[in-house]
């Protein structure tokens, strides 16, 4: 193997590497918002605005209103 051939094979795996590297961070990524939406999404029904809330109760208070809604299912 000579040596430009041993440069762009060395580019090549890096490059390789580097973009599963980086799927593998955005599918994991995706995994961790999808089950935070899914489990802490509220919908206000005075306002109609879409909020998370961290806590674990079936409640909370929305940010804009204050009004007590309770936690959407999907
Ligand atoms: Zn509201």
């Amino acid at each position: 193997m000579t040596l430009p051939a041993f440069f762009a094979f060395a580019i090549t795996a890096a490059l390789v590497a580097a973009g599963a590297g980086a799927w593998i961070h955005t599918i994991g990524r995706k995994h961790i918002r999808e089950h935070l939406a899914k489990s802490s999404t509220f919908h206000c029904l005075r306002c109609d605005s879409v909020y998370t809330s961290s806590e674990s109760d079936l409640t909370a208070v929305c940010p804009k209103c204050g009004y007590k809604n309770t936690k959407l299912k999907f």
